[in-house]
């Protein structure tokens, strides 16, 4: 899971603008941040951490130039150095910049055919490099009569080069050099793209492409839609805008942005998070009263923050006072997020405190976002009962995760996932609550695809019910695949 943004303007310096996107875009990855601009030359500042510590105002005020992209990054491939961080770049053919979104389930098997076919040096373990390489290659070999081929037809070329030989999700960003700026999405649209546009006062337009929406109020961008499954969008450094879907599978986004990832204020795929939210709680609270009628919380606490909003409307629909019952720290980073399965371990208490006078002596209702290792709703039960609730309750907003992810997220092996390795009145008992409840599938499912004008055909929920939409992940491919994150992880804890 990471973050990344694209601005291309044909009036101003867009360096602070990158930094200001990145900074909205830091829920969605603290492990390295990355801005590149383009003016005449490429200039490039990356580092490991927060963005907030990785730029300053010297660095910033040498990334000249009105089109730049940016990246904000948690490793799912590859390893925890400054190597590893976006954007990236080849200089040839032209010089292109990319950063990415997503995870390729054939990382492994490019990354040696770029090397050993395409004579391609890939000089870290991060998957955008192998697709950077796969589009350069294909830009550097066009088919056809380049006479008659115009450059957009060349980029097209690249990009289905990439949709080829790419299997997996990635939402991609770049700068080619002296010409302008590239954006695509794979075809099934696993990961977000969001694009804006700003109207200046000479009718020039400005261009943002980002994962998530959430900087363009600030920045003054205008939403104005997704960049579509399949689709490739290039606008030169004048500001021409060209557009065409290369190849466009069935829709299906992942349903964890809705769950987990996206910041609540964003709009994905035509989607509002704020409401799929609301519904996941109403959902979740109709399906309580119906399996137990006679059992009423005396409040509803959200496991903050990512479960308020479906926590608030829970508590509505059943009638039950809302309570912030556990106090976060908000300046303790995201645990499910954080490397590593003691680092996780250890910060739940750091950034999660029990308010007694909220707690002690009541029936308490746990609303939290999702249970994927199972490591800090465990320690959230524990604390609440040491803080004296006479019951505790626990229900999930989204259905128990069984499978890996392959398409960005970390969720890497079948043995850390709770209900992967347990039934729920297992982990019911591991957690030490009176009730746990999962939303069903078709619930959450409704909760996101209820209203607003998407075209989502299904959301990708690999993770829930083993159904990988690329069609390339099966037993064999799981085993290998796990193999390998086993080994990154051993390098990371
Ligand atoms: Fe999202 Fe799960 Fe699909 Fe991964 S497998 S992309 S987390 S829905």
């Amino acid at each position: 899971m990471c973050g990344v943004v694209g601005i291309l303007s044909t009036k101003k310096q867009i360096a602070g603008e990158l930094y200001e996107s990145l900074i909205h875009l830091q829920h969605r990855g603290q492990d390295a941040a990355g801005i590149m601009t383009y003016n005449e030359r490429f200039h490039v500042k990356k580092g490991t951490g927060l963005v907030r510590d990785v730029f300053d105002e010297q660095n910033m005020a040498r990334l000249q130039g009105k089109i730049g992209i940016g990246h904000t990054r948690y490793p799912t491939v590859g390893g925890f150095s400054i190597e590893e961080a976006q954007p990236v770049l080849t200089s040839v053919p032209y010089g292109i910049a990319m950063a990415h979104n997503g995870n390729l389930v054939n990382y492994s098997e490019l990354a040696r055919e770029v090397s050993q076919e395409n004579h391609r040096h890939i000089n870290s373990s991060v998957d955008i490099e192998v697709i950077l390489h796969v589009f350069g290659h294909a830009l550097d070999h066009p088919v056809g009569n380049t006479a008659e081929l115009s450059f957009f037809d060349q980029i097209c070329q690249g990009v289905e080069a990439v949709f080829n030989r790419v299997s997996g999700a990635y939402s991609v960003v770049g700068i080619i050099m002296n010409k302008g700026m590239v954006v695509f999405r794979d075809p099934h649209g696993i990961r977000p793209l969001t694009k804006g546009i700003r109207k200046n006062e000479d009718g020039s337009i400005d261009y943002i492409f980002a994962s998530e929406t959430t900087m363009f109020y600030t920045l003054g961008f205008e939403p104005s839609g997704n960049v579509l499954p399949g689709e490739v969008i290039y606008i030169d450094e004048s500001g021409a805008y060209n557009r065409k879907i290369i190849l466009k599978e069935k829709f299906t986004p992942c349903i964890f942005e809705y769950v987990y990832f996206s910041r609540p204020d964003s709009i994905q795929n035509e989607v509002s998070v704020y409401r799929s939210r609301l519904r996941m709680g109403q959902n979740l609270a109709r399906r309580w009263q119906k399996q137990y009628p006679k059992i009423v919380p005396d409040i509803v606490i959200p496991a903050p923050s990512t479960a308020n909003t479906a926590a608030l409307s829970f508590a509505n629909e059943l009638g039950v006072r809302y309570s912030e019952g556990l106090y976060k720290n908000p300046f303790i980073g995201r645990t499910f997020i954080m490397p590593g399965q003691e680092n996780r371990k250890r910060s739940v208490r750091y950034k999660l405190v029990p308010q007694e006078f909220e707690i002690r002596n009541k029936n308490v209702l746990i609303v939290d976002d999702s249970i994927v290792r199972g490591n800090t709703s465990r320690e959230i039960v524990r604390m609440i009962r040491e803080f004296g609730a006479r019951k505790v309750y626990f229900v999930s907003a989204c259905p128990p995760v069984k499978y890996p992810c392959y398409y960005g997220v970390d969720m890497p092996t079948r043995e850390e996932l709770a209900a992967a390795q347990s039934t729920t009145e297992e982990i019911q008992n591991q957690m030490g609550v009176d009730i746990l409840m999962y939303q069903k599938i078709e619930d959450l499912v409704e909760a996101v695809t209820r209203k607003g004008e998407h075209n989502i055909n299904r959301p990708c929920m690999a993770c829930l019910d083993g159904w990988y939409v690329t069609g390339d992940v099966n037993e064999k491919k799981i085993d290998s695949l796990e193999k390998q994150r086993k080994r990154e992880r051993s390098h990371l804890i």
